[in-house]
């Protein structure tokens, strides 16, 4: 699949981009989550880190990289997989939707399971 997806942070000094599809797609209604987002959860994607670039500096807190400039939350990287936020995308609605949902128990009562996602109380378990 020849997909490409680019993005930036709000203030454009962060780029993007990622190759192909996803592993797997996610939301996550975590405290972690909720705290740094300012949000009632996250909307993410995995995908292999060789399917990854960025350019433009970033800075970090527990593994999370935001842009220094306008606090932008972009993305998770380790030698194996590259954690994108999905909101940093340019192209929204995302030609994506999630394949699972985590800490459930923490999600709004306002808010329904996405049909055909995969449901997790806590963490994913293998
Ligand atoms: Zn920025
Ligand atoms: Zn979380």
């Amino acid at each position: 699949m020849s997909m490409l997806l680019t993005g930036s942070c709000r203030c454009g000094r962060v780029q993007i981009a990622v190759r192909g599809k996803p592993t797997r797609i996610g939301i996550c209604h975590c405290t972690d989550c909720r705290q740094e987002s300012g949000s009632a959860f996250t909307y993410f994607a995995m995908w292999p880190v060789e399917k990854f670039e960025t350019n433009g500096d970033t800075k970090e807190h527990s593994g999370r990289r935001f842009c220094p400039e306008c606090g932008s939350r972009m993305f998770s990287v380790d030698d194996k997989e590259a954690e994108i936020k999905l909101g940093t995308l340019t192209e929204a609605p995302t030609p994506l939707s999630p394949t699972y949902e985590l800490w459930i128990k923490r999600r709004e009562t306002w808010l329904h399971p996405i049909e055909g996602a995969e449901q997790f109380e806590e963490d994913r378990t293998p």
